[in-house]
This record gives structure tokens, sequence and C-alpha cells, in this order.
């Protein structure tokens, strides 16, 4: 039994931080959260939190853990060998544990072997929901085709199945291949993006609506949600009518006003995913550099309209092809965009854990939830950039165990 004390705690929910709250954590549960002293065995492993600020484990729900870089070699996997690269991605994985996040949703590329290693203890990381290769039709980003056309000399790795569909008929059975490679969610793209493929931009539509009718239905058949790529145009309309459960990017939602009105309709997330364009936004490609500049101010109105409009907006990072910077980056991200900072945690705790369909379990500080808890030196509600320093993650604790301890 642990039980943090002195706590000032967010817990998740949006409510007013709790000054001097007390946490006891029983097992991987916790038991008892009250914002007074409370009463605990004597044997309990007393943490003080004074002058600390407790959160709810944070959430990313868009990260790519196996990408390292965008260059074409490395998206084909032929730039280094095998063992390398996964050790670089177990690597990554013990680092944005420590940095607070304990929950990834991977969007595409890695493996369900690295969702066993951590059950088995084999390596450290956060827990992970993943949804194994990205589902686009030919020509879509889920195509890895060379600007010369050719495609991949090596043969296909059988833990990432491709996600290709060449026609109508090809949609459930590349679903049902996803789940059998362990995938929990389902990504499909319905568009291009700022780094694909010069003729396939982010307005470019990939996916006819039959066929995405039929992808979320075979998902949720098998309980799976959908996430759902898609920047702006024809793609974007598709995605929302199909009935995805998050439109992830979602730059150019501001296009038309029926957009959003139809997310909060059906509950559907929007995950903007601002960090990765601050990136594309310097890239030496002249093509991703025009996408990136050209859809930044639609995708701050976005974020704008959605809150208005009552859909939930959750924290993803996109991290992957630009590296692996701090994930609360994207909390930074979205405060500049016009979020409060208890609404950017909320995006990252509470909301997010609601967009993954984890929130029985996971994303608040409240009786019977999973002990997913980071203790952070300083206020985020104060300074919201606090999150990203690595210096002001205290303690991780993951599932009542402690994954990292700096205090
Ligand atoms: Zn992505």
């Amino acid at each position: 039994m642990k039980v943090l004390t002195n706590a000032r705690l967010i817990d998740g929910t949006g409510a007013h931080p709790a000054i001097g709250a007390t946490i006891v954590i029983d097992g991987d549960r916790i038991d008892t959260v009250t914002g007074r002293v409370a009463d605990f065995p004597a044997h309990a492993e007393v943490i003080d939190c004074a002058g600390m600020t407790v959160l709810p484990g944070l959430i990313d729900v868009h990260d790519h853990m196996a990408n390292h870089r965008y260059d074409l070699a490395h998206r084909w996997g032929i730039d280094e060998p095998h063992s390398t690269r996964h050790l670089r991605t177990a690597a990554v994985l013990r680092q944005t544990l420590e940095a607070g996040y304990t929950t990834i949703r991977d969007a595409g590329g890695l493996d369900a072997g690295f969702r066993r290693a951590i059950d088995e203890g084999l390596i450290t990381g956060p827990r992970l929901i993943l949804s194994i290769s990205i589902i686009s039709p030919i020509g879509g980003i889920g195509d890895p085709v060379s600007p010369s056309g050719d495609s991949c000399c090596i043969p296909g790795d059988p833990l990432l199945p491709s996600g290709v569909v060449e026609t109508l008929g090809d949609v459930r059975p590349v679903v049902r291949r996803m789940v059998r490679a362990g995938a929990d969610v389902i990504k499909c793209a319905t568009t291009g993006g700022a780094s694909s493929r010069p003729g396939h931009g982010p307005k470019d539509s990939a996916f006819n609506l039959d066929e995405m009718q039929a992808l979320v239905e075979e998902a949720h058949v098998l309980d799976r949600k959908v996430i759902c790529h898609a920047l702006g145009g024809r793609g974007l309309e598709v995605a929302i009518e199909a009935g995805v459960d998050s439109i992830d990017h979602g730059c150019y939602l501001d296009e038309d006003e029926r957009h959003l009105a139809r997310m909060a309709a059906k509950g559907i997330f929007f995950v903007p995913t601002l960090l990765v364009y601050e990136f594309h936004r310097r890239s030496p490609q002249p093509h991703v550099k025009e996408r990136a500049i050209d859809l930044h101010e639609h995708h701050v109105a976005s974020i704008r309209r959605a809150l208005k409009a009552g859909v939930k907006v959750v924290a993803g990072t996109d991290a992957g092809g630009h590296g692996h910077p701090a994930n609360a980056g994207e909390l930074d991200c979205l405060v500049r965009a016009g979020m409060t900072p208890m609404q950017a945690i909320q995006a990252a705790t509470g909301w997010a854990a609601e967009c993954v369909g984890r929130d029985a379990d996971l994303g608040t500080v409240e009786k019977g939830k999973l002990a997913d808890l980071v203790v952070v030196n300083g206020d985020p509600l104060a300074d919201i950039a606090v999150l990203r320093e690595a210096k002001n993650i205290a303690l991780v604790i993951k599932g009542g165990e402690i994954a990292k301890d700096r205090r």
C-alpha cells in the first residue's frame, strides 16, 4: 500500500485543484482520494508530495513509437539492423514513461511484440494501445511507394500486415488482419498529409464512403475504435459521415461549419497533433513546408471552433518521424492555440481516456481506477511548459508500481 500525502491534486476531471490531498493506492488501484488528511495503515509507504502537483498519468493518443525519421529508407526499414531499431524503440518507450506518459496509443508502426515485452517485464514502457499498420487505399499514406514508383524491396513483416486496400471487398479482411496481428484500435487515412508524397496532399482524398462505412462497421463489430487521419476536403467529410471515433490532424475542420456540428452530434473526438506541424513548417522539402504553413491558421481556428461546438479536443503528438520530443510539448501548443491549461491537461488525461475508450480505468484520479499517477515539481496550471521538462517529473507510478523516482 502506498499513500501520497500533502498533494496538490489536479484530478483530470477539470475540477479545481485540491490542496493537501491524500491518495491511497492499494495494489494497482486507487483506493481512496480525499482532500484532507486520511487514515491509512501504519505499514503503508508514505510519499510526501508537499510542494508538488499530482496528476493522472498522461496519455498521448497519437504517437508512432517505432518511427524515428521520415526518410524513405527508414520508412521501409532498411536503414539499420532490425535489432538496432527495436532497441531504439525500446529506449523511447522507457523515456516516454519516465516523462510521465503512462499510456500511449500508437497510430501505426509499433508491433504487438513490444506490448508483450512490456507485459513480461523485459522492457519498461507505457500501457500500449496499438493500431499496427495504417489502412488506406492504393496511393494513400499506408501505401509505402517510392518517388520512382517502386515498392519496398524487402519482404513484409508479418507482425505489421499491409494496410493497403485495393477494392471494397478488401476492406473487411484488412481490418480483421490488423486485429489478428494484435490491433486494439483501427487506424485509417482518408486524405494525404503534410509529409505525404507530392500529389497526395492534405485535401486529396483516399477511400470512398462505401469503403469507409465498411471499415467502421467491421471495426466496431470487433469492438475496435477507428482513428482516422483526415486533414481536409472530401476525405474529411467522408470520415465524419462514416462515423469514425476520432478525427486526427483535422487541420481544415474550420472550412465547413457542418463538420464540427456533426462531430459534436456523433461524439467524435478531435486530435489536432499540433507539434508535428511545427517540425514540418521548417521542413527542407518544399511541398511539406508549404502545406504545413498553409494549414496552420485553419488548424488553430478549427480548435477554437471545436471547443465552442462542444467537440472534445485530445492531445496527440504524431511523434516518430519528427523524432520523440517531450510529448507534453503538445499541451504547450494546445494552450497557445486557445485552450486553458486545465483544458490542455484534460486533453491528455480525462478526455484522452474517453477518446481511447479506457475511461473506466484511466485518465482521472478517482477511487477504483488504475493507479497511474505523475508527480510534478511546479504548477502546470501556472505554466503548462513545466510538464515538458524531464527534470520536473519527480515521480511516475504505473499500475501502483513506481516507474521513476527522482524526488
Ligand atoms: Zn500519425
